[in-house]
């Protein structure tokens, strides 16, 4: 469940306020958008693929709210991970090139 939108690094783009399939985030004027409707989030990760700045935080629990807090996040250098781990963003390797995904492939028979 979206848990997060960093007040420190967020540039207000609204690209997830865009993005997101279920309508969560409202979008402020001269501000950063807030959370409105997290029991609306279906944990697809959308907007933090989307999120140029890796400034959001979705949590793998999708039925509950972990709270977690933003300085433990910065801590373990989660905030944007799975865009990270997906390989989106400047000077990241995307999954598909990965090593790891070829040798399934071979093994696969694909
Ligand atoms: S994880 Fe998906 S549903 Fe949840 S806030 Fe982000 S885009 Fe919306
Ligand atoms: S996509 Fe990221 S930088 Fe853009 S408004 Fe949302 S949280 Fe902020």
């Amino acid at each position: 469940m979206i848990e997060i939108v960093s007040e420190s690094r967020c540039v207000a783009c609204n690209r997830c306020v865009s993005v997101c399939p279920t309508n969560v985030f409202d979008s402020v004027k001269g501000g950063i958008p807030v959370i409105a409707r997290q029991d609306d989030c279906q944990t697809c990760f959308i907007c933090e693929l989307y999120c140029p700045v890796d400034a959001l935080y979705v949590a793998p629990d999708s039925e509950a709210v972990t709270g977690v807090t933003e300085e433990e996040l910065e801590r373990e250098g989660l905030l944007g991970g799975y865009r990270e781990k997906v390989g989106w963003g400047k000077g990241r390797v995307p999954v598909a090139k990965h090593e790891y995904l070829y040798q399934l492939s071979v093994r696969s028979g694909f």
